[in-house]
């Protein structure tokens, strides 16, 4: 198989979704998949939805166009703001958006008029992490010309932390969100289905707080994939943290003295790495780079070290391992990476599923899946 290549046990993300689901479900609370970090892929979209997440969220209209074939009935929702110049593709991609602006909230609504559609919208709320949501003075008003648009419906209001500033979801902040809901309700007469009130960063306020109270769904992607938390890169207990893994190809293998040598300036990105002690060390080139990856989030293989990075060359030191040129390394990434290496065209995907088919090919375990 070609190298570099991001591996994905569709299993375990399945395994994660389920998990996830199951813990919320006991407190009234659904699950959005979101999969924005892998380039909006089919295979992890459905993986999610076996898991039970209620449907799916992506932040490009591109990638839920590529979701359009996992299952039609599925709420395909659009979590970034949509671009003004989208908004016709937006309609016809996404059963439903978040939104923050009225002119495009009224060009949402000219473009599903114009196509015979109905589309859902999801009012942000801002709380204090200062990236997209509407003033909470303001909501009503945005209301006003959502429930004024022919072909658009209100699903609810939702919010987003710890994203721009690294808000920490809270009973406060949650709690002034939960009594918009009711105001808009009371004042519009009307039910709100949807309460989304953030990402993986709210997992530990919803499954601990006394006052989940309206809050009704979460929009779910890196404790899924990752099997962590954001707020402090914790791996989630009972998930697995294995789903994914970047696999790069050794391309020289050699001793070489553990400090360069001749006068040094800056390197291809900036300041050299620090070169400490002395003598010689066993030192790798993976055909990996910053093409393929960040190299903040990629963990190389138990026993090695990363010594640089740079567009086309990852240097490690591979300590006493038996390696070779031509051998094939393991690295596991956090988010920043993940992303990176899914967006890169030179990096090629396997994704792998045993217990979701039961006539997949390979082993399959019977006690995995319930
Ligand atoms: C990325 C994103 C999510 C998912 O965030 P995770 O931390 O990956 O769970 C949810 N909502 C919005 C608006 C997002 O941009």
């Amino acid at each position: 198989m070609s190298a570099p290549r991001i591996e994905i046990d569709l299993d375990l993300v399945e395994h994660n979704t389920r998990v996830l689901v199951d813990r919320l479900a006991a407190r009234d609370v659904r699950v959005l998949g979101v999969t924005k970090a892998t380039l909006g892929s089919p295979g992890v979209a459905a993986a999610m939805l076996r898991g039970g997440a209620v449907g799916l969220g992506d932040s490009r209209v591109e990638n839920l166009a590529r979701l359009t074939d996992v299952d039609g009935a599925v709420p395909r929702t659009l979590i970034r703001s949509p671009m003004l110049s989208q908004a016709a593709h937006v309609v016809r991609t996404a059963t439903a958006s978040l939104n923050t602006e009225p002119a495009v909230i009224a060009a949402l609504d000219a473009a599903a008029t114009h196509a015979g559609l109905r589309h859902d919208v999801i009012l942000m709320v801002e709380l204090g992490d200062l990236r997209e949501g509407i003033a909470v003075d303001d909501v009503a008003a945005a209301v006003q010309v959502v429930l004024e648009s022919p072909s658009l419906r209100l699903r609810g209001l939702g919010a987003n932390l710890a994203c721009q500033n690294g808000v920490v979801p809270d009973d406060a902040n949650m709690g002034v969100l939960h009594r918009l809901v009711d105001r808009t309700e009371a004042h519009h007469r009307l039910a709100l289905d949807v309460v989304s009130s953030g990402n993986s960063a709210n997992l530990d306020w919803a499954l601990t707080t006394t006052r989940l109270d309206r809050t009704n769904e979460l929009r779910l992607g890196e404790a899924i994939l990752l099997g962590t938390e954001p707020l402090r890169r914790a791996p989630i207990d009972g998930l697995s943290t294995k789903a994914f893994a970047l696999v790069g190809e050794v391309i020289e293998i050699a001793d070489k003295p553990a400090r360069p040598w001749g006068d040094q300036a800056q390197a291809a990105y900036g300041e050299p790495p620090a070169r400490v002690g002395g003598g010689s060390r066993r030192q790798a080139i993976v055909a990996l780079g910053r093409q393929d990856v960040d190299l903040d989030g990629l963990l190389p293989p138990p026993g090695m070290v990363v010594l640089g990075m740079s567009s086309d060359h990852l240097v490690l030191d591979v300590g006493d391992h038996p390696i070779t040129v031509g051998d094939e390394l393991r690295f596991r990434l956090g988010y920043g990476a993940l992303v990176r290496a899914m967006t890169s065209p030179f990096v090629a995907r396997a994704e792998r599923q045993v217990l979701g088919t039961p006539d997949a090919l390979g082993p399959v375990a019977g006690s995995a899946r319930r």
